[in-house]
């Protein structure tokens, strides 16, 4: 099995490149923040409680994040792998899912990072606000805020997974295809080493 974690800050081109990655490895793609937007387009209970926080630009509680991730995983049980994008998020998610992988005898292969800056990234993020129609990236206050929740809560995660030595980067600015290169490559070359 091969389990990946995307990582990155909001724009850095998680999802984009989680959509080929996962037909090229056939792996499946769990984007926690796409799951939110279903329970919200869904008017479900937690879509409810999902979107107080979302259209604030802070995270979701983990209470509510951490089982809806489990389920997932266990609803695609016979999965050849997942690519993790938008989670963990906090170290605290990520305690969980390494224990939670555990029980089921599955292991994070590698996390890794797709580095972008800052100003690249409020300026992709303003421009996708324009056709995705997701009220996080229309206001330039609220992809600061992302970017601060970011900062405190998901940064700790690099020397979290650097410890376990899973953590790898590769640079997310350049074009689509040449990213997807970079990260095909790096990716054959972890399976190389299995
Ligand atoms: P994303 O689509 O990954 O940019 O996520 C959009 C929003 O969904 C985030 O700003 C959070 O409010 C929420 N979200 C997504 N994944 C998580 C997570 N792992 N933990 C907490 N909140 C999350």
């Amino acid at each position: 099995m091969l389990n990946i974690i995307l990582f990155g800050k909001p724009g850095a081109g998680k999802g984009t490149q989680a959509d080929y990655i996962k037909n090229y490895f056939d792996l499946v793609h769990i984007s926690t923040g796409d799951l939110f937007r279903n329970n919200i387009k869904n008017e479900t209970q937690m879509g409810l409680i999902a979107k107080s926080y979302m259209d604030e630009g802070k995270l979701v509680p983990d209470e509510v994040t951490i089982d809806m991730l489990k389920s997932e995983v266990i609803n695609n049980s016979k999965a050849n792998g997942f690519i993790f994008d938008g989670f963990p998020r906090t170290i605290s998610q990520a305690e969980v899912l390494d224990i939670f992988l555990d029980s089921m005898k599955m292991n994070i292969r590698a996390t890794i990072s797709l580095d972008v800056e800052d100003f690249i990234l409020e300026d992709r993020l303003i421009k996708r606000g324009k056709t995705s129609g997701r009220l996080d990236d229309q206001n330039i206050n609220k992809i600061r805020n992302r970017f601060k929740e970011y900062n405190k809560k998901t940064l700790p995660l690099i020397n979290y997974y650097k410890s376990l030595n899973k953590f790898y980067s590769i640079s997310g600015t350049g074009t689509i295809d040449e990213i997807r290169d970079k990260l095909v490559n790096m990716i054959n070359q972890l399976k190389l080493n299995d």
